[in-house]
């Protein structure tokens, strides 16, 4: 057992769809990250003003409206760098100036990010180290973030507890998501804890033992064998 995890974690649901936007920090500095700040900006700096951390940079998964809506507004009035998503999903991020307004949703802006991330680049926050997997499928260019220490992963939308990222949208691609899935997501570990842009936790082995979609049975068995009795063994503690 690790003696204690430096990260925390926040969640914060933004946007009529409820996208898990999150708040990660490093507990021994207070300096935190945005994930995915959709929109409701307000609700978010309350909340890291009430967990009394310093937002330093945001972090984005891909470049949808309801998870990379609010970065042009955030990053301006923060004056903080963002980091991601994959530059294959610029086509996406480029659309954000001219998306029709829905109900619900604050107008979004078009935004560079300061660094395109790929496969295996690492991000840092404090004294974290995050390790970037490129896990194309739901969108070109989508990539997850995950902290080994504490066992965790920000997948965006690639996957949800018994689902996985819808693949009809520009660009999406069903078979491609499944792959990523199998070779960037399962050789992380069962024990892994997910934070799904939408609906609740899981961990990878849940997953693989009864997601419809991706389980060993449906798939067929290419990583190891999931042990019903390793549950997670240390998750990183949350807030709600
Ligand atoms: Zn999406
Ligand atoms: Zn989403």
């Amino acid at each position: 057992m690790l003696a204690s995890t430096p990260l925390q974690t926040a969640i914060v649901p933004v946007t009529p769809y409820q996208q898990n936007c999150s708040i990660i920090w490093c507990t021994k500095t207070m300096k935190a990250a945005v994930i995915d700040p959709g929109g409701n900006l307000d609700r978010i700096l309350a909340i890291a003003a009430d967990k009394g951390v310093t937002i330093e940079k945001i972090f984005i998964t891909h470049g949808h409206r309801d998870h990379a809506g609010g970065v042009a507004e955030l990053a301006e009035k923060l004056g903080v760098p963002v980091e991601g998503p994959h530059i294959d999903d610029k086509f996406w991020i480029d659309k954000l100036d001219t998306v029709e307004e829905k109900p619900g949703f604050s107008p979004t802006k078009s935004f560079t990010p300061d660094r395109w991330l790929e496969n295996h680049d690492t991000v840092t926050l404090g004294d974290l180290t995050l390790d970037v997997r490129h896990c194309p499928g739901h969108t070109p260019g989508h990539v997850i973030f995950f902290h080994e220490p504490s066992q965790l992963a920000i997948v965006g939308d690639v996957i949800f507890r018994g689902s996985v990222g819808r693949s009809d949208l520009e660009r999406g691609d069903h078979d491609t998501l499944i792959k990523s899935i199998q070779e960037q997501l399962w050789p992380l570990g069962d024990d892994v804890l997910f934070l799904p842009g939408h609906g609740r936790l899981s961990t990878f082995g849940q997953e693989r033992q009864d997601n419809p979609f991706v389980a060993d049975s449906v798939l067929g068995n290419r990583f190891a064998v999931v042990d019903p009795d390793a549950g997670p063994k240390m998750g990183p503690s949350f807030d709600a």
